[in-house]
Parts: structure tokens; C-alpha cells; sequence
């Protein structure tokens, strides 16, 4: 399965020297949360080939905790 046809993307975070997939997006600032980490990058594609054979796809969920601040102090 090519990257293009998956439901979810991974990247690598340099800061944490790990692949990162999110699973859902923060409603108000569309922020990844709900993140899977992985040490190798075919771990993280095979999470998401695995994600999206099952039908899931990244989903706008809660708010994470910076945004839900802001906005309670907004
Ligand atoms: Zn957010």
C-alpha cells in the first residue's frame, strides 16, 4: 500500500528521534493528538496500512490540552 493511499500520515519528530502517527486532530486547532510513536519508519507504515484496512481514518477529536486552555482563557 503506497503512503498516498493511506488514511493516516507519519512523520518523523527529529526532537524525539521517533516516527509519529497521529490519530485524530484537535478540534479547535487541528493539532495532531492521539499519537503513536514508533522507533522505525516501516513500523509506523505498517501501523498505518494496518489503521486503514481496518477502515479508520484520522478523526477530529477532542480538543488537546494547549488549545482547550486557550480557548477557556480566550
Ligand atoms: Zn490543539
Amino acid at each position: 500500500m503506497e503512503a498516498q493511499e493511506l488514511n493516516f500520515h507519519y512523520y518523523y519528530d527529529e526532537e524525539s528521534e521517533l516516527w509519529l502517527l497521529p490519530q485524530e486532530m484537535c478540534q479547535l486547532g487541528g493539532c495532531d493528538t492521539e499519537i503513536l510513536e514508533f522507533t522505525k519508519e516501516e513500523e509506523a507504515h505498517k501501523k498505518a496500512v494496518e489503521l486503514t484496512k481496518q477502515g479508520k481514518t484520522t478523526k477530529v477529536g477532542f480538543p488537546c490540552p494547549e488549545c482547550y486552555e486557550d480557548y477557556l482563557n480566550g
